[in-house]
């Protein structure tokens, strides 16, 4: 694809699919990158540092903070998540599509500095399979469970702020909708102003030429 990347922002509630849509998002299409946050929260099972986060301690995550290396941090739980510029930054000028995978607050933080990013709102179908995928994901205490099924109640008063609510029942149905929103995204005239200023020059100098 030619030109810069764009900037999107996936948000949702924690079991409703976003880590399994992107993963697969990537295996299909080779012009997305997907963000790699910093945390302080423990790896799980199967986690590797550098792949789903940059695993860091508290001291390091708040000297980031200090040297302005993140787009956007906020708290979640007992842990601090954030967003490294330096990747963003590369990948956006490299041509790639980048995606935020980000909780509902950061997201708010990215949309006030950059206003054209699109945002997108991953929900499981109904609040019943919410909390039917955390139990079976095994890897959350029950009082953890039960702290993100609260945190998705304060989440859900957010949904209207995104720019798509995109319901994943379908994991195949899911990745296609997401990546055909991206797609129509590059068409927007916001993105395009430069096609727009070459037509409307043509355009003139066509009619200075007299015809
Ligand atoms: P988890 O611990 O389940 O991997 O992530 C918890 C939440 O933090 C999810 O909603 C996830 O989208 C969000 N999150 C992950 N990375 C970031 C980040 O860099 N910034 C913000 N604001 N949220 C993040």
């Amino acid at each position: 694809m030619a030109g810069k990347g764009l900037l999107f922002i996936v948000s949702g509630f924690s079991g409703a699919g976003k880590g399994t849509i992107m993963k697969e998002l990537l295996r299909r299409y080779d012009n997305y990158a997907l963000s790699v946050s910093a945390t302080t929260r423990k790896p799980r099972p199967g986690e590797e540092h550098g792949k789903e986060y940059f695993f860091i301690s508290r001291e390091e995550f708040e000297e980031m903070i200090r040297n302005d290396e993140l787009i956007e941090y906020a708290r979640y739980g007992e842990n601090y998540y954030g967003t490294p510029k330096k990747y963003v930054e590369e990948m956006m000028a490299a041509g790639k599509d980048v995606i935020l995978e980000i909780e509902v607050q950061g997201a708010q933080k990215v949309k006030e500095k950059m206003p054209e990013t699109e945002r997108i709102f991953v929900t499981p179908p109904c609040a019943e399979e919410l909390r039917r995928r955390l139990l079976g994901r095994g890897s959350e205490s029950e009082e953890e469970i039960e702290r993100r099924l609260h945190r998705a109640v304060d989440e859900a008063p957010y949904m209207p702020q995104y720019d798509y609510i995109l319901v994943n029942d379908d994991l195949d149905r899911a990745v296609e909708e997401l990546h055909a929103l991206i797609c129509a995204a590059h068409k927007k005239s916001v993105h395009k102003q430069d096609m727009i200023d070459e037509i409307n020059k043509q355009l003139s100098d066509m009619m200075r030429g007299g015809n």
